[in-house]
């Protein structure tokens, strides 16, 4: 089944969101395969983020993902990348519609509370970039059958 790396960004730690966006994966039906809290450093988020290095607000980038400690988060399901990806919303929190995190609960562009990633291929990438490997408990839980049809589950 798929993965995906899900970070919780200070944004919403600092503002005690973190129980509120853990709920609506858990009602969703997704697997939490992995979880921990970690400080992020500049190294780690110049691989992350390399995509925007070279832009102006980079350096606001570094300030806003270090301010406090992030909770990293492998998730588990069928097509979940694109299903969470969908459930965060657009980038800037006040364009994200109304129903996903983002649009639920921020109005920053910058301070958006959460980052998805953004393909299978990244998700690989970067769930290896913030966890080891004995870290994700690729578990099946036993009421799963509840969750999926079984040809979806093939
Ligand atoms: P997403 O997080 O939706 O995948 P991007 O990969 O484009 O979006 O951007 C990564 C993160 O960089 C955003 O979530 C946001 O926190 C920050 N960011 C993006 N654009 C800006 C901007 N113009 N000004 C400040 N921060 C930005």
């Amino acid at each position: 089944m798929e993965q995906t790396l899900v970070i919780l960004k200070p944004s919403a730690v600092e503002r005690r969101l973190i129980g509120k966006i853990l709920q609506r994966i858990e009602d969703r039906g997704l697997i939490i395969c992995g979880m921990k809290m970690m400080k992020l450093d500049e190294k780690i988020l110049r691989e992350h983020y390399a995509h925007l290095v070279d832009r102006p607000f980079f350096p606001s980038i570094l300030e806003s993902m270090t301010a406090s400690p992030v909770i990293v988060i492998c998730l588990k399901g069928v097509d979940v990348v694109n299903v969470f990806r969908t459930m965060t919303g657009s980038t800037n929190g006040r364009n994200a519609a109304p129903g996903t995190l983002r649009g639920d609960f921020c109005m920053s562009g910058q301070e958006n509370i959460i980052h998805a990633s953004d393909s299978v291929e990244n998700a690989n990438i970067e769930i290896n970039r913030f966890f080891k490997p004995e870290e994700i408990f690729d578990y099946t839980p036993s009421n799963l059958r509840f969750f999926y049809g079984a040809d979806e589950l093939k």
